[in-house]
């Protein structure tokens, strides 16, 4: 088998079936011939793992992890790639691709039918324009991934994994704590992929949690007054949060939860901590 990070090997490939990089589906191709293999072990699968990948493209990443599960369902949103892809992994016998966009793909479903039985993983070098969507479907999704391994934009990485309260924290850092437990594990410069994006990457791994940290009596209303805050995060959490028109109370009413609850009133929504918003908003 030839190299599939090999740039040349990439173009000859892609002018051979006369395709081109199409940047609306975000294709930045793997030319780093460590990154697969790499991410594949940070991952943590073993021969025991199904493995949900999103966006094969030319089936680099693919190859290394079908190595390692014991089988890889990649879903790929261009029907152009069919063929190529039949040539570079159509000799691995542990693989499916489904051709479909993952964002209208049910995941529970699509778990239950391909890995019975099997602990699951999801891994990818995502597409950048969508990183947010895929995330929050993921997890919102309550699929039974034991983790994520995603290949995001270097600045994503910080945010997603950034501590809440801290800087770079956003209203998806607070909803990713909620699920899992991030961590940035290996940065990637722009130079590994084919062509070259602006910035450089980094790979994060998501581990699962089997129960949120905090138990919010109402979870819409939870995940609204951090949507609240962040949105106007230059103003007092209680000046953001009555201006909102997703939160059901005036200034006074979330002054005085906030003094019941011991916590200063003139606290940025973006130093609250994930245990304060749910006190928050099981008052409300
Ligand atoms: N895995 C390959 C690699 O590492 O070299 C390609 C990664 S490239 C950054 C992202 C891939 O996701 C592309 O193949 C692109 O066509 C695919 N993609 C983009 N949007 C998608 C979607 N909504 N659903 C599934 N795949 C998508």
């Amino acid at each position: 088998m030839y190299d599939l990070t090999s740039p040349q090997t990439i173009r000859d490939l892609m002018s051979r079936y006369r395709l081109f990089f199409k940047k609306g589906f975000g294709q930045n191709f793997l030319i780093d011939s460590q990154v697969p293999d790499e991410i594949t072990r940070l991952s943590g699968i073993d021969g025991t793992f199904g493995v949900l990948e999103i966006g094969p493209g030319i089936g680099t990443l693919t190859r290394a992890l079908a190595k390692k599960a014991k089988k890889v369902v990649a879903v790929e949103i261009d029907q152009s790639l069919k063929e190529i892809l039949s040539e570079t992994i159509g000799d691995l016998s542990n693989v499916t691709v489904i051709f479909d966009d993952i964002l209208k793909q049910d995941i529970p479903k699509l778990i239950d039918k391909e890995f019975p039985g099997m602990p699951v993983a999801c891994v990818a070098n995502l597409p950048y324009y969508i990183t947010t969507s895929i995330v929050t479907k993921l997890l919102e999704a309550r699929a039974r991934f034991q983790s994520l391994t995603f290949m995001v934009q270097e600045e994503v990485a910080k945010r997603f994994c950034a501590t809440p309260g801290e800087r770079d924290c956003g209203a998806i850092t607070l909803f990713i704590h909620y699920y899992a437990q991030p961590e940035v594990v290996l940065k990637v410069p722009k130079d590994s992929f084919l062509p070259a994006p602006k910035v450089d990457s980094a790979v994060i791994h998501l581990t699962l949690r089997s129960h949120p940290p905090v138990s919010p009596r109402d979870e819409a209303m939870f995940f609204r007054l951090i949507r609240a805050s962040f949105n106007q995060r230059r103003k007092t959490f209680v000046n953001g949060a009555a201006n909102s028109d997703l939160i059901p109370a005036g200034k006074e009413q979330l002054a005085s939860i906030l003094e019941e609850l011991g916590i200063d009133p003139n606290i940025r929504g973006e130093k609250l901590t994930l245990e304060q918003f749910s006190d928050i908003s099981d008052r409300l």
